[in-house]
């Protein structure tokens, strides 16, 4: 288990689960591996807890009172909330694994379970991380794009992205000049959210062009017919 501690990333971890003991075990063991835990015990609580404050990670049982895991992962998801969804599913409920993963879970554990796989889990999840997480600020020629701050400059004057876009732009900045493919980037920011398809990203590669090139210039986010998009170093 020492291992388990000294390598975790430190995390905010909601856990909602309603049977007491279970969840104060699982609250007990994320928080001796240095998390930050905060608890609630049924729908409605879970998703107003989200809301109100920055999670990494939701650890979310099926079965609650109020409304159901499901709907707590549809309602975090619609509101464009970050975390990691972690689903705890019971063995009879095998739909429900699928069902999840479908809804945007991005991985489940089944009941019972011991604390060490939790732990494994959650450890593995946190190094999976989130693009903004995953780098500081990128520079490509005057782009400059700080992915946790959510804040973009080109030239030196802001330019204001939603999330998605800043998504988008920042797997470019990342390797400019690599061409990647519609399905590339649809897997990699909408793997969780099955019902989009490759033309989303046509329609964001279209919004950012629209927000980010000089109106005189060519885009600097280039179609490479049959292929995809790559971004030209301005
Ligand atoms: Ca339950």
């Amino acid at each position: 288990m020492a291992a388990h501690v000294s390598n975790a990333r430190t995390m905010d971890i909601l856990v909602v689960e309603d049977e007491p003991q279970l969840a104060s075990h699982v609250v007990r063991a994320l928080e001796r591996a240095n998390h930050d835990v905060v608890h609630a015990a049924d729908g409605p609580s879970a998703v107003e807890t989200a809301g109100n404050r920055h999670f990494d990670l939701v650890v979310l049982d099926v079965n609650l009172p109020g409304f159901d895991g499901f709907e707590v992962l549809s309602r975090i998801r619609a509101a464009g909330l970050p975390p990691r969804v972690l689903m705890l599913t019971a063995r009879s409920e095998i739909g429900d694994r699928v069902a999840g993963l479908k809804a945007g879970a991005d991985d489940y554990l089944t009941k019972p379970f011991a604390l060490e796989e939790l732990l494994a889990r959650v450890e593995a999840l946190g190094r999976r991380g989130t693009p903004a997480e995953q780098s500081s600020v990128l520079h490509v020629g005057d782009l400059c794009l700080d992915a946790a701050k959510r804040r973009f400059t080109r030239g030196g004057e802001r330019i204001d992205l939603s999330p998605r876009e800043i998504e988008v732009l920042h797997i470019f900045m990342q390797e400019p000049g690599r061409t990647f493919s519609r399905d590339e980037i649809c897997e990699r920011i909408w793997e969780r959210e099955h019902e989009y398809d490759t033309r989303t990203v046509e329609i964001f590669i279209m919004r950012l062009r629209k927000k980010i090139d000089r109106k005189d210039a060519p885009s600097i986010i280039t179609t490479v017919r049959g292929v995809g998009y790559h971004l030209e170093a301005p």
